[in-house]
């Protein structure tokens, strides 16, 4: 494995609200309607930044300079009587020089991509070409987006045509930032304590073990994420995310196996589905994996039940795509067609 992409190993960094705080992003107020809240204090117990407090009955924003705008509190309010609103935003982060544009070659050739796996697959939006700028690398001219926004939204809104770059303080979801080595994993989510909350899993002991078998990068070991469509890239890509159906995930699966006839390991959970299981997993080991989708993502983005999800390592694009070519000649429109559907 290159030092590129070195596994965060050993004890997780852990941070308090405080400690994964950046002014320097958009910052939020969280407004309470104290005519709808009961004061059942689930807010408080859910925010996974230690934002909220109760106090004397009712919640109050106590650390709202930790505020990610990750809507967890509003989303699971049973009388919607929290609002968060995006109150200030910085400009660019820095005033440092871009990276240098791409290669006209290379976006030629992702764009020669795109239009196979459109093509070939009837995909009805973009592939998606995802990049990680490590620490010290120098960013991309990529648009930051104006709010923050969740790892698997920027993904889905990449895949609707719009490029991305997100640096830890316009990403909202605490755990995919960390998985992504962007900052540290929150108290509440390392200990588990939030996916028993959730009833996504069922002791303490499997949400550790859940997170402690997950791969990620270390924290702050990267800069930003940049999501793009993959025919309008703007650096190079390290994966690239189809978000599909079943069947158009199982020609990619078997384009990947074309030229070997290897079969795949897929490692799918439920749990993380961009970040590890169409980002990292990908990234790190060098193969296909596919994803069933996962609660945040299906949550808080306009993918459909229909759809699930595959990573391919850029590495892989060239085989993938002549595979799929060759697929496309007899077996796809042949299947399509039902060839051997009796007629009764
Ligand atoms: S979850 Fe809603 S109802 Fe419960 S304390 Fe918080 S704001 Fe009030
Ligand atoms: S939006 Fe997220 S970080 Fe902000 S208060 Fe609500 S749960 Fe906490």
């Amino acid at each position: 494995m290159s030092e590129r992409i070195a596994l965060h190993e050993g004890a997780m960094e852990v941070s308090d609200a405080a400690g994964m705080t950046d002014a320097s992003g958009v910052s939020h107020q969280v407004r309470f309607d104290e005519d709808l809240c009961t004061g059942c204090g689930l807010c408080e117990a859910f925010c996974p930044m230690e934002v909220i407090a109760m106090e004397e009955g009712a919640p109050r924003a106590v650390h709202a300079e930790a505020c990610w705008g990750c809507e967890t509190c509003s989303g699971q309010c049973p009388v919607h009587a929290i609002r968060i609103e995006a109150t200030a935003q910085a400009a660019q982060e820095t005033d440092e020089q871009p990276a240098p544009p791409l290669a006209e070659e290379v976006r030629e050739q992702y764009r020669e991509w795109a239009r196979v796996l459109r093509e070939v697959l009837g995909l009805r939006w973009h592939p998606v070409a995802v990049s990680l700028i490590r620490e010290g690398e120098p960013l991309p001219d990529v648009p930051l987006p104006e709010e923050r926004l969740r790892y698997c939204q920027a993904l889905m809104a990449a895949r609707r045509g719009r490029a991305l770059m997100m640096p830890a303080n316009r990403h909202a979801c605490p755990d995919g930032t960390s998985i992504l080595g962007l900052s540290p994993i929150p108290k509440k989510l390392a200990s588990g304590e939030l996916y028993i909350l959730f009833h996504k899993l069922d002791s303490v002991e499997a949400a550790r073990r859940m997170v402690a078998e997950r791969p990620s990068l270390p924290p702050r070991s990267v800069r930003a994420t940049v999501t793009c469509p993959l025919d309008d890239p703007r650096c190079e890509a390290e994966v690239v995310a189809v978000i599909g159906t079943p069947e158009q995930m199982m020609w990619l699966s078997m384009a990947t196996s074309y030229y070997t006839g290897h079969r795949h390991d897929f490692h799918a959970s439920g749990y993380n589905a961009q970040c590890v299981e169409t980002t990292l997993i990908p990234l790190t080991s060098g193969e296909i994996n596919i994803s069933f989708g996962c609660y945040g993502c299906r949550a808080s983005s306009d993918v459909d039940d229909s759809l699930m999800m595959m990573g391919i390592p850029v590495t892989l694009m060239d085989e993938v795509v002549r595979g799929l070519r060759e697929l496309g000649r007899r077996a796809i429109p042949q299947s399509r067609d039902k060839v051997y559907l009796p007629p009764f």
